[in-house]
């Protein structure tokens, strides 16, 4: 053992699947459906990442949520699953195709009247809450959408959720592409920039989270 996170060997994730995650019956289909669909699978997030998210939004008792980014829908599924009965999340996403599917399994879940998709670019969305006056009414945000755009998304989320209250941010490892200074891509500079901006940001606190492809946790002062 050495005082560092542990590398995941897949017998270990298995292991860790088995046994740390209590992912629902819901969830579970809506998994395997995107999975089977041969489509950019990638883009969904991990179940015990899901779970992570569930558990913190229950945690702080969140009630009203928003997430960039929803693809085929699991991430807002394991939020609104969690928040229960009396929670709210606003998924924001631009492609009808894949948020069809996520439409069908929020209405399998029973979700789906808790959950408000607007298909519009998350920036638009996020000005016309600011307009209507929603400044520090969100408990959590997830931002999970364009990458080169996190800057943006990450200053109108600190207007919009409370303090208090969670941003959390995905992709922030970019499979490792941000400690390669050889990768210069455009979105490995974003994320890169976005981190270190993060971290010397005093309006907040933060904990990178090396789960899934790195999920920062940041908590509005
Ligand atoms: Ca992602």
């Amino acid at each position: 053992m050495s005082p560092r996170t542990i590398e995941m060997s897949d017998r270990l994730y298995a292991y860790l699947l088995q046994t740390g995650v209590r992912e629902s019956e819901d969830a579970r289909l809506l998994r395997e459906e995107t999975q089977a669909l041969h489509g950019p699978s990638g883009m969904q997030i991990s179940p015990e990442q899901g779970q992570f998210m569930g558990f913190l939004a229950r945690l702080i008792g969140a009630r009203k949520a928003i997430e960039l980014g929803t693809f085929t829908g699991y991430s807002a599924l394991c939020v609104t699953e969690a928040m229960g009965p009396d929670g709210h999340l606003i998924a924001c996403d631009v492609s009808e195709e894949w948020t069809s599917v996520a439409r069908q399994a929020w209405k399998r879940a029973g979700v789906a009247d808790r959950i408000d998709l607007r298909l519009a670019p998350a920036a638009d969305t996020l000005a016309e809450l600011i307009a209507a006056n929603q400044q520090d009414r969100f408990d959590l945000a997830f931002i999970d959408a364009d990458k080169e755009n996190y800057p943006m998304y990450f200053e109108q989320l600190l207007q919009l959720v409370r303090p208090g209250g969670l941003i959390l941010v995905d992709n922030v490892l970019w499979g490792g592409a941000v400690a390669d200074p050889s990768n210069n891509n455009p979105s490995t500079q974003a994320i890169r920039a976005f981190n270190e901006a993060v971290h010397n940001d005093d309006r907040i606190d933060m904990s990178l989270v090396p789960i899934g492809d790195g999920l920062t946790v940041i908590r509005r002062l």
